[in-house]
């Protein structure tokens, strides 16, 4: 094993190897599951914070391994970055998003869903005919632009500022909202966001977790709030675990939230039920 000589054991790592092997196994697996159709969306009630109400969804994608059952985009997402295989399965799931969305809303007119929320990685955006390809999924749907939020990094937004921003503006010309995911976890600074293209911000659970216990993170989820208010953005906080949180999240006038409080993410035949029960109001 790692024995005592210099050298051996930086060539022999088990768990290196393992790794290693794992990926590459995914990365092989993922092919096929791609032509195999093995992937499938769960959706996540986002909800106004005031009402109660459910106004958007959030897909989220799942693979139904064939040997390994149902997998969280733990397991593969990572890998299918590195191999390009998110753009296929990101294309599938953008399609598949918003012809669920469309049926819902056949299904009950007045249903209170505005909007699907879509996660899109960078490299997938960065893929030359990106906006086209939103703008023919949105055709083949019959589905209006508003119907569609797309999620995206601050690193996105920040890198490759140009030509990024110059699609993100073309999208929003159209009516399909921007909202940049994970918000405060990453680098944007404060003053950049006076100029983004975008529309919403997810501000990310590590804020939320601690914001019943530390006075620090209150602050600071309160001066973001407000901050984004005055900019004109709605704020979507993620991660709600329990009632306390939300109502701290609520005084501060955050409009928005998503979380185990209100639910787990659910089969797409489980959404109409959830979206006709208004939560109860804390
Ligand atoms: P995310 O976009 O930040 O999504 C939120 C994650 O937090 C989801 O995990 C969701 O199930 C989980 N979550 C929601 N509420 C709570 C809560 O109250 N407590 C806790 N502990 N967790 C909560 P999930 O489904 O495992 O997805 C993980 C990540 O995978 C997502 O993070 C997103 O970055 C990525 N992902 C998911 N679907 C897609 C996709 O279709 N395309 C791409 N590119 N990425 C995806
Ligand atoms: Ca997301
Ligand atoms: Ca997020
Ligand atoms: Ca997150």
């Amino acid at each position: 094993a790692k024995g005592g000589d210099k050298g051996t054991w930086q060539r022999y790592q088990p768990e290196l190897h393992t790794a290693m092997v794992r990926r590459l196994e995914v990365r092989a697996a993922l092919h096929d599951a791609i032509e195999g159709d093995q992937f499938r969306p769960m959706y996540q009630p986002i909800v106004d914070l005031h009402t109660g109400l459910i106004t958007g969804v959030e897909s989220l994608v799942r693979w139904e391994h064939p040997a390994r059952g149902l997998l969280g985009p733990f397991h593969f997402i990572e890998v299918a970055e590195e191999s390009g295989a998110i753009i296929a399965i990101g294309t599938s799931v953008l399609r598949r998003a918003l012809a669920q969305f469309a049926r819902w809303k056949a299904d009950d007119p007045e249903i209170s869903l505005r909007y699907v929320s879509v996660n899109v990685s960078a490299r997938q955006f960065r893929t030359p005919g990106f906006v086209d390809l939103v703008r023919q999924a949105l055709a083949d749907a019959g589905a209006r632009p508003e119907w569609l939020l797309l999620e995206i990094t601050e690193s996105l937004v920040l890198r490759d500022a140009d030509q990024v921003w110059a699609d993100l503006r073309v999208l929003r010309a159209m009516g399909v909202r921007i909202a940049i995911d994970d918000f405060g976890t990453g680098y944007s600074s404060l003053s950049y966001l006076r100029q983004m293209p975008v529309d919403v911000l997810k501000l990310d659970k590590s804020f939320i977790d601690d914001i019943l216990t530390s006075e620090q993170q209150r602050t600071m989820v309160d001066a973001i709030v407000t901050l984004a208010r005055n900019l004109d953005l709605a704020v979507v906080a993620e991660g709600i675990e329990d009632a306390g949180q939300r109502a701290a999240l609520a005084g501060m006038g955050c409009p928005y939230g998503q979380g185990y409080l209100f639910s787990k993410p659910v089969w797409p035949g489980e959404i109409l039920e959830l979206a006709q029960g208004v939560p109860e109001l804390v």
